[in-house]
């Protein structure tokens, strides 16, 4: 059937102002933050409900119409760009913090909500959401990305929080995946399903999510070093330590100058890590003196901390900015981010490996990462106008890709599969790879949910139709 009468269909039970046409809002809804490119999306529309999102997939799978989820298009590896006719559903307009509950350290949003959005009301509370992406996200893509940050090392990442979401299957059925409880031992794991599923087995539309009480005290600081590799073996020693970091990341020496140039501060440009410890002031003194002794086994040159909450503040958001330093630094260019993670002991040779390959393949980027998760990027800034470049740049990515996953690692730690990642399934997953597919084939028999991404094409049908456009 076509996208018309489907349209048509939904005007039955749409205001006119939940459903565009309008070329620019496609335009708009039609990319992600990366260079991956696709189709025009036909129309976008703007559920207010969990009833509007049901009874659009049910209008949906029954005129097969392919439907892709967008929270604020922020992904990185083409997740909300369409590959073929479809209608994009963006949640922006269910954005409201339905409950929360300080005694149950527990909160109940809606997809559209973002983390920052999040943050600002629980403060009023004395409590934060931990997750925190590079990009001010909402809380539905970030679910459907199992999206992490600079805390993950101590809180987990968003597969951590979630305790139940309310899910809108293909068929526009309405189902609760998990309870308030804190654990569980009934049932199959559903929201570990869910999250990280990318919109291909159904439309978050309700989650509810631990918080934390925010640390009485908290220390952040940078420490500075010869080498990226004695910095990356300082952080393996840290956390065998059991000190209890908070976030500790990465950046080398390119990243601090975009850095220093876009965000106007004056760090030294040699590698350096970015350290927090939460905890109480006492307690917190012993762990940071014991740190201390810690990265001077390892070159440690500098160390500076700064407890001003503002300081403090002025550091995190210039990390959080630090691929904006990159996009404005580069005028013209698109970003291509690598995200492999290794197991911890593979880190320090895995950077050095990114490191040397760059220079072999004469690309612009810069080193940095979430270390203590062992997941570091790579973000380039390449031309797409030039083939041979975007060549060289797919060479680096790929070659990153296999070091990690020769060594038991993953070929993305937080930023998901998309279509860009799509080719490494295979080999990432093997056999398990069959289960997941079989599980989407239940889920969403016609494949109409964000078709040609996450898993690659079955041969029966679901996902192969896009595979080939
Ligand atoms: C500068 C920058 C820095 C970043 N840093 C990080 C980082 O540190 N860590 C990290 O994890 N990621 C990072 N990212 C990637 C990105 O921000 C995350 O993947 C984020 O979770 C995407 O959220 P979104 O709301 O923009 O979702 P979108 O990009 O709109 O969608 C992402 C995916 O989720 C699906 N989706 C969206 N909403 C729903 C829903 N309600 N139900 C079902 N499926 C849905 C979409 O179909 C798509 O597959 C960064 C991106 C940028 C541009």
């Amino acid at each position: 059937m076509s996208v018309a009468s489907f349209v048509e269909s939904l005007h039955q039970f749409l205001q006119k102002d939940q459903i565009s046409e309008n070329e620019t809002v496609r335009e708009q809804h039609s990319i992600d933050e990366s260079y991956h490119k696709g189709e025009l999306t036909q129309v976008v529309v703007f559920p207010r409900s969990t009833e509007d999102t049901s009874r659009i997939l049910e209008a949906a799978s029954r005129h097969a119409i392919p439907v892709v989820p967008f929270g604020l298009g922020t992904s990185l590896e083409g997740h909300v760009v369409p590959l073929k006719e479809c209608v994009t559903i963006d949640f922006m307009e269910m954005n409201s913090v339905l409950t929360i509950s300080p005694d149950d350290l527990m909160v109940t949003v809606k997809p559209g909500v973002t983390r920052s959005q999040l943050n600002r009301e629980l403060k009023k509370h004395g409590l934060f959401f931990s997750v925190d992406p590079g990009a001010d996200a909402t809380l539905g893509g970030m679910a459907a990305t199992n999206a992490s940050g600079t805390t993950s090392v101590r809180y987990g990442v968003m597969r951590d929080q979630v305790r139940d979401l309310e899910v809108v299957l293909a068929s526009g059925e309405v189902i609760h995946t998990g309870s308030k409880a804190a654990k569980s031992s009934a049932g199959l794991h559903l929201n570990g399903l869910f999250v990280g599923s990318e919109g291909i087995l159904g439309c978050i539309t309700e989650l509810t999510l631990k918080v934390y009480g925010i640390p009485e005290y908290e220390m952040a600081g940078r420490a500075t070093f010869p080498s990226v590799e004695n910095a990356v073996q300082a952080v393996v020693s840290l956390l065998q330590s059991g000190i209890p970091i908070a976030r500790v990341e990465l950046l080398d020496e390119i990243s601090l100058k975009q850095l220093n140039i876009h965000q106007k501060m004056s760090y030294p440009e040699i590698p350096t890590l970015f350290m927090e410890f939460h905890g109480n002031e006492a307690g917190l003194a012993e762990d940071v003196e014991f740190m201390k002794e810690i990265v001077a086994m390892y070159n440690c040159e500098a160390i500076e901390f700064v407890t001003d909450h503002a300081e403090r503040s002025r550091l995190w958001e210039a990390r959080h900015n630090l691929a904006y330093s990159f996009i404005h630094a580069f005028p013209g260019r698109k970003m291509m981010v690598t995200d492999v993670c290794v197991p911890i002991s593979e880190l320090a040779g895995a950077v050095r490996y990114a490191q040397e390959k760059l220079h072999e393949l004469d690309l612009i980027g810069g080193v940095t990462g979430h270390v203590g998760d062992g997941n570091f990027h790579v973000i380039l800034m390449i031309d797409l106008m030039n083939p041979e470049e975007k060549e060289r740049a797919n060479i680096f990515n790929e070659s990153l890709v296999t070091y990690g996953l020769e060594r038991n690692g993953t070929s993305t730690g937080e930023h998901g599969v998309g279509y860009g990642k799509q080719k490494y399934m295979h080999q990432e997953f093997g056999a398990a790879l069959g289960v997941m597919q079989q599980i989407k084939s239940a889920l969403d028999p016609q494949g109409i949910l964000n078709p040609g991404k996450l898993l690659p094409a079955r041969g029966d049908g679901v996902n192969e139709h896009v595979i080939k456009s």
